[in-house]
C-alpha cells in the first residue's frame, strides 16, 4: 500500500512537470527571445506602424534590435512603454535591453552600460515659419515646450528657461501647430520628421548652445555578454553601412 502511495505520488510529479513545460511552451521561452524596452514615439526611430519590422514597430532602432536578434540567434521582442521608465525595466529585469534613441550620457550610465554609439544627433528647435526665434537664447521670453525626460528637458533647465514638458512628442508638436506655445526642443531627425508632416514649421539649430550627442543601446550592468555581443553588431552594422542605410530608408519615408 505504502508503495502504491509512492507510485502515486510519483506519478502526479510527473504529470504536474510535464504540465508545466507545456504551459510554457515546452522550452525555456527567456533564452529564445530578446526583449528591447522602447517608447514608439519617436520617428525615425521607433513609431507604431501597420505592418513594422517588429510586429507593429518599425523604425531605425526597430530594424537594428531585429537584426541583433537575428545575429545572435533570438527572437527580438518589443516592450513599448513610457521614456522615463525604460532605465528601471532594464535594471528590474523586465526587458534585456533598451533601445530608443536614448543619448548617452553620463547620468544614465551610472545606473547602466551603454554599447557603443550608432548615431550621432544633436537638439534643435522647432518654431512656426514665421518666429523670431533665430538662436537658442531667442527663446527667454518664450513657450517652450520639451518632452518628459528626454535630453531636451535637461538642456533647457541648464540654460534656465521655465518650460513645460509633455509626454509625447507629437502632443508637444500639437502645442506648438495650435499656437498654444513658441518652440519645442527636440532630437535632430525627429524634429525633420515633424517638420515635414506638418505644415508651416521650421528647424532652427544653434550649434553653440546645443553641443552632439551620441545614441546607444543599454544594458543591464550585470548582463556584460549582451553587451558585447550588441557591440559586436552594431560595429558591423556601422562598418558595412547597414545604420546609414536603414537612417536614409527611415527618414526619408
Ligand atoms: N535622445 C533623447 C534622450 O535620450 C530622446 C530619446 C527619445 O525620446 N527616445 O533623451
Amino acid at each position: 500500500m505504502k508503495k502504491m502511495m509512492k507510485k502515486f505520488a510519483l506519478t502526479v510529479a510527473c504529470v504536474m512537470t510535464v504540465a508545466m513545460f507545456a504551459a510554457c511552451g515546452g522550452k525555456d521561452e527567456k533564452a529564445d527571445t530578446i526583449t528591447f524596452g522602447t517608447n514608439a514615439e519617436f520617428p525615425p526611430f521607433e513609431f507604431v506602424a501597420a505592418n513594422g519590422v517588429i510586429g507593429e514597430y518599425d523604425g531605425i532602432d526597430m530594424a537594428i534590435a531585429k537584426q541583433i536578434g537575428d545575429e545572435i540567434g533570438k527572437t527580438a521582442q518589443i516592450e513599448n512603454m513610457e521614456f522615463d521608465s525604460l532605465l528601471l525595466a532594464l535594471q528590474n529585469g523586465q526587458v534585456d535591453a533598451v533601445i530608443a534613441g536614448m543619448t548617452i550620457d553620463p547620468e544614465r550610465a551610472e545606473e547602466v552600460n551603454f554599447s557603443v554609439p550608432y548615431y550621432t544627433a544633436k537638439q534643435v528647435m522647432i518654431v512656426k515659419e514665421d518666429s523670431s526665434i533665430a538662436k537658442a537664447t531667442d527663446m527667454a521670453d518664450k513657450k517652450i515646450v520639451v518632452i518628459q525626460g528626454y535630453t531636451g528637458e535637461s538642456c533647457v533647465k541648464e540654460m534656465g528657461y521655465p518650460y513645460e514638458a509633455f509626454k509625447k512628442g507629437s502632443e508637444a508638436i500639437m502645442e506648438l501647430v495650435n499656437g498654444k506655445c513658441d518652440v519645442v526642443v527636440i532630437d535632430s531627425a525627429t524634429a525633420q520628421k515633424y517638420v515635414g508632416d506638418n505644415e508651416g514649421l521650421k528647424i532652427v539649430e544653434d550649434a553653440e548652445a546645443f553641443s552632439s550627442e551620441e545614441y546607444g543601446i543599454a544594458v543591464n550592468k550585470k548582463n556584460t555578454e549582451l553587451l558585447e555581443q550588441i557591440n559586436e553588431v552594431l560595429n558591423k552594422m556601422i562598418a558595412d553601412g547597414t545604420i546609414n542605410e536603414l537612417s536614409a530608408k527611415y527618414s526619408e519615408q
